[in-house]
Formats: structure tokens, C-alpha cells, sequence
């Protein structure tokens, strides 16, 4: 079965956002593989811009598109929604590229339910929790309360990881970083046979 999608997750702080950049800016991969930017109502953190990193919404925007059924899945995490678009899909399909998704473990369970055989579903998380730790406070832009809270749901995360095809550990980035280079480059591969 050709896959489409390739689903990241992993705790808070575990460098998906680090390693899925160094992926769509690799020349042997970037025009291939199209990101998929969430709808969130969290807010932006410093240098994060609209429609790249997210599509900042209110609640009730947020609220609205659920009833309109515009998402493919969505989820509360660390108190705020995030969900991805159904248009996402359909841009990627459009362009002939993979889609890569960054959601939370709700929502790579509910694409695994729905469509699973189109998926390769990949959990990134560094070796211990106190590195986690280390580097949310040092990313520097998450309130303390807010990282006890990841910290605390990163726990519940990591029990789910024996559900993925894959799992990296992040604790050398180049290392992870090429991991998840060859998997991609082998669903692309596979893709265009
Ligand atoms: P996530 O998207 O999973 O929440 P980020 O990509 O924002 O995580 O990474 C969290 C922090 O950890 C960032 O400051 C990032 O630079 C740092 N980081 C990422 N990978 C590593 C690594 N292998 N070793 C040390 N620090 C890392
Ligand atoms: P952050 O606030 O650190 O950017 O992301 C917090 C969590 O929300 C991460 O686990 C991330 O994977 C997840 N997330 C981001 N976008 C989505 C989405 O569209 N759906 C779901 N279910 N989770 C998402």
C-alpha cells in the first residue's frame, strides 16, 4: 500500500518542531514533502508566524469549523485545541506530495482509525524526561506552569509510543534527524513505483 502521510509525535519539548524544519529544508526532500500547519487557539509564541508554523484562531472560530466538520481530526492538548484542516489533504494529494503531520498522540490515534493503511506513524521523544525538561525551560518560551503541565501529560504520551511504526530518540539532533530522513525518502520512494 503507497503511504501518504507521515504522522510525528512525541512529548512536548522532544525537538519535532527542531528535526520536521531540518527535513523540509533538506534539497533532496523538500519539494516532496508539504507540512501540514495545524489550526490552534494557543498563543503565538515569539518568532512563530501565521500560516507557517500555525493558523492562529479564537475558540469560537475554532468552535465553528468543528461544527462546519472542516477537520480531519482535532484534539485538546495542554488545555488548547488543535486540529488539521481536511483541506491539507487535499492540497498534498493535489501536488503529488507526502504530507507530514506534527499532532499529538488523540490525534494519531483518531488518522489511525480512519486511515490507517495510508499512514506511517513515527513517535520522537529524547531519552528521559528531565532532558524534556531542560529543553522547555530553556526553549524559553513556555510559561512554568504550562511546562509542568507538559511535562506531566508527557508521561501518559510516552506509553502510548509502542503503537508507532517507528520510534527516534532525539538525543543526538543529527542522528534524529537523519533517521527520519531515511524514512521519508523510503515512503517517497515507495510512493512513486
Ligand atoms: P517540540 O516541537 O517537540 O516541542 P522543539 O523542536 O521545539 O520540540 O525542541 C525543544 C527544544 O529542544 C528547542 O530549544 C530545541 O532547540 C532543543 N532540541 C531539539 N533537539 C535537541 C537535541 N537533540 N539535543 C538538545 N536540544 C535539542
Ligand atoms: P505546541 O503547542 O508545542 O506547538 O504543540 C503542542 C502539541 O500539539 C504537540 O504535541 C503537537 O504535536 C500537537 N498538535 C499540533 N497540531 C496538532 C493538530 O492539528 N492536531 C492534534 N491532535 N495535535 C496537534
Amino acid at each position: 500500500m503507497r503511504k501518504s502521510l507521515i504522522v510525528i509525535s512525541g512529548p512536548s519539548g522532544a525537538g519535532k518542531t527542531t528535526i520536521i524544519k531540518r527535513i523540509l529544508s533538506d534539497p533532496e526532500l523538500k519539494d516532496k514533502i508539504m507540512f501540514s500547519v495545524s489550526h490552534t487557539t494557543r498563543k503565538k509564541r515569539k518568532g512563530e508566524k501565521e500560516g507557517e508554523d500555525y493558523f492562529f484562531v479564537s475558540e469560537k472560530e475554532f468552535r465553528e469549523m468543528i461544527e462546519k466538520g472542516e477537520f480531519l481530526e482535532w484534539a485538546e492538548v495542554h488545555g488548547n485545541l488543535y486540529g488539521t484542516h481536511k483541506n491539507n489533504i487535499e492540497k498534498a494529494e493535489e501536488e503529488n506530495k507526502i504530507l507530514l503531520l506534527d499532532i499529538d498522540v488523540q490525534g494519531a490515534e483518531k488518522i489511525r482509525e480512519k486511515m490507517k493503511e495510508k499512514a506511517v506513524f513515527v513517535f520522537i521523544r529524547p531519552s528521559s524526561i528531565e532532558e524534556l525538561k531542560k529543553r522547555l525551560i530553556s526553549r524559553g518560551d513556555t510559561p512554568e506552569k504550562e511546562i509542568e503541565k507538559r511535562i506531566k501529560d508527557a508521561q501518559k504520551e510516552i506509553e502510548e509510543e509502542k503503537k508507532f511504526d517507528f520510534v527516534i530518540i532525539n538525543d543526538n539532533l543529527e542522528h534524529a534527524v537523519n533517521k527520519l530522513k531515511e524514512i521519508a525518502k523510503k515512503v517517497i520512494s515507495e510512493n512513486q513505483k
